[in-house]
């Protein structure tokens, strides 16, 4: 079987054509053929071999981890799916540790111990080959409506999961988040902040992104369509943030850049919550002034949260978004899928220069 595969050893990243056909070996199982694979900032950074293991004790670790398929085969233990149903896996799988109670219960994506694996990551294959097999636990049905889009699901959850986390903050102040329209920026106008500022928008939130490249261009244009605005971080300053785009309320952070981030964490507002989503790759030295940092959390009833991976929820939330963003900005969803590629292109653009929003490897 075709695949896109790894070898960090030997620091090479090519396609194979003798990866194992997988099969169904548990009652439970589903084998799934592969549509469409998304592309994002992880994989870029396993093709240079600065993240992602292969399986233990083999020398290639298969890619991908943003997923589209349709059901070929289930399990006769499988309920819920049937042979031509369109799924979207969820990434991460639980570590074998009896005291990781989150993994335990199925919630991988707060594991305690690290041991996790991660499909197309973290020692375990992904789903950039033409077939796949996986528990139905760990699959999402896609309705029919969504198969050109719904290669975007698994990004769109990192914000899913981002919202259901400021639910619970926000409902520490005692009014909740009735009152005043709150405004949320996002830093990064790729597509976890793109798609992220499409969930906030949704969610009834002033929605700016702000971001390095400057407007007018498809991302900003894009921006406008939801009904959010745009900044270029080369026009306007951290420290002018507020006074043009008003108090804010919540940072959604979906760059990976550190310095930038902390620039803005000095923008937060009052009762603010600032959500860090980004996994850098380089280690970027920051001075920070720490008793001003400080001083403004506390006087300010600051939160700052990490986030990462997603739960069923947040799937389940995302593939409902996904619906909704279809009804509400009609195109927009397709307008971030710039480019489709072959298996064979992948090596090379995951190591060139990247252009679009958001590229996609086609298996049909
Ligand atoms: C993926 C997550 C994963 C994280 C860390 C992200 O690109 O979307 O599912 O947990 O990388 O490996």
């Amino acid at each position: 079987m075709k695949a896109v595969a790894v070898f960090p050893k030997e620091r090479v990243l090519r396609v194979i054509d003798d990866a194992p056909e997988p099969r169904i070996e548990k009652p439970t199982q589903v084998r799934v053929k592969t549509l469409e694979v998304g592309l994002c900032g992880t994989d870029q950074e396993i093709a240079r071999f600065q993240y992602g293991t292969p399986p233990d004790g083999e020398k290639y670790l298969i890619l991908g981890h943003e997923a589209l398929g349709e059901v070929v085969e289930v399990g006769e233990g499988v309920k819920g799916l049937a042979p031509g149903d369109l799924v979207v896996p969820r990434v991460r799988r639980p570590c074998p540790k009896a005291e990781c109670r989150p993994c335990l219960e199925g919630r991988p994506d707060f594991c305690l111990t690290g041991a996790y694996t991660e499909r197309g990551i973290q020692k375990a294959h992904g789903f950039m080959a033409e077939r796949f097999v996986e528990d139905v636990a760990w699959l999402h049905r896609v309705p029919r409506s969504l198969r050109e889009v719904a290669v975007l699901t698994e990004p769109l959850t990192i914000g899913e999961k981002a919202l259901k986390e400021l639910e619970h903050i926000q409902a520490r102040l005692p009014w909740g988040r009735e009152g005043r329209k709150l405004h949320a920026v996002v830093l990064g106008a790729g597509p976890v902040g793109l798609l992220g500022a499409m969930a906030l928008r949704r969610a009834g939130f002033t929605t700016t992104v702000y971001s390095y490249s400057r407007p007018p261009d498809e991302r900003s244009a894009l921006v406008d369509r939801m009904g959010g605005r745009y900044f270029s971080s080369q026009d306007v300053t951290p420290g002018e943030l507020e006074a043009r785009a008003g108090a804010v309320d919540v940072v959604y952070e979906a760059t990976g850049a550190s310095k930038f981030s902390f620039d803005v964490l000095g923008a937060l507002g009052p009762n603010g919550i600032f959500i860090f989503t980004g996994v850098p790759g380089r280690k970027e030295p920051l001075q920070l002034e720490g008793g001003t940092l400080m001083k403004s959390l506390v006087l300010k009833n600051q939160v700052v949260l990490g986030t990462v991976n997603a739960g069923p929820d947040a799937f389940d939330a995302a593939l409902a978004d996904l619906q909704a963003f279809t009804e509400r900005w009609p195109g927009a969803l397709q307008s971030l899928i710039t480019t489709r590629y072959p298996p064979e292109a992948v090596p090379e653009v995951l190591t060139g220069k990247s252009g679009g929003i958001k590229r996609i490897v086609h298996f049909d």
